[in-house]
């Protein structure tokens, strides 16, 4: 079946574009909702290990939901930035899984910083975009890191009201970026009497308005977020231009 696969699905790594074998645990897979038997992973393990590159935790800012801590699993680069584009716009659902595994590295990141988290959910897709795209990638990375944690994965936790402009395609410090996802988000009102400390997972963390928004949502509704976690995660967004700065303060 392998060889079979192997010869209609070459796995040739996207970044480097080498033929490589892979460790046993990706050839095939478990059975995970959203990724296919021929689903493979089309990452090396060398550039596997040149996106791990190490990244402080940041706090969210404070228009959304201030404080909350954010972990990932490397800092943004154009190589992470390329991987994600492969599997969220062609559709190579096999990167989830190196993918998932920067997850699993921000979990256990924010796990060794005494953060302590019972359940993981994703940033929800619009619908109309899961139908478009076959899969929310956000779930497929959340529900791989949770089977790497041990952590259980709560799934139509919470779900994106109206579709959103792309946050990509605004720069980081955009003001837009909050007004585009402010209010996008509902959740699902709590049900259990012991509320799961809930951690949300996402691809990339820029700005954190996204986040922010789908935690403030789960909130409303009555659960309790306690982190934000990413494969990628940008730096703080440098803020505008201070113009009083440009004012000489010494005149002749
Ligand atoms: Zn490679």
């Amino acid at each position: 079946m392998d060889l079979i696969l192997d010869a209609c699905y070459p796995r040739r790594c996207v970044l480097c574009r080498d033929l490589d074998c892979w460790p046993p645990r990706w050839s095939g897979g478990p059975r995970v909702t959203g990724l296919r038997r021929f689903d493979r992973p089309h990452l090396c393990p060398a550039c596997c290990g040149r996106l791990r590159r190490p990244v402080a935790p940041r706090h969210s800012g404070g228009e959304l939901l201030a404080g909350l801590p954010l972990f990932g699993g490397a800092r943004t680069g154009a190589d992470l930035v390329r991987v994600l584009a492969e599997l969220k716009y062609r559709g190579v659902r096999a990167l989830a899984w190196p993918l998932a595994d920067l997850v699993a590295d921000a979990l256990a990141a924010a796990a060794a910083a005494g953060i302590e988290y019972d359940a993981l959910v994703a940033v929800p897709l619009h619908r109309s975009r899961r139908r478009e795209r076959g899969f929310n990638h956000a779930a497929l990375l959340a529900r791989l890191a949770a089977r790497q944690t041990a952590v259980p994965y709560l799934a139509r936790l919470v779900y994106r009201r109206r579709p959103t402009a792309q946050q990509a395609r605004l720069g980081a410090a955009d003001p837009d970026r909050l007004t585009n996802v402010a209010g996008a988000f509902a959740a699902v009102d709590v049900w259990q009497a012991v509320q799961p400390r809930l951690a949300i997972v996402d691809d990339l963390i820029t700005s954190g308005a996204t986040l922010g928004a789908v935690a403030a949502a789960l909130q409303e509704a009555g659960w309790r977020v306690v982190l934000g976690v990413a494969a990628g995660l940008a730096p703080p967004p440098e803020p505008p231009p201070n113009p009083s700065l440009d004012t000489p303060s010494v005149r002749f």
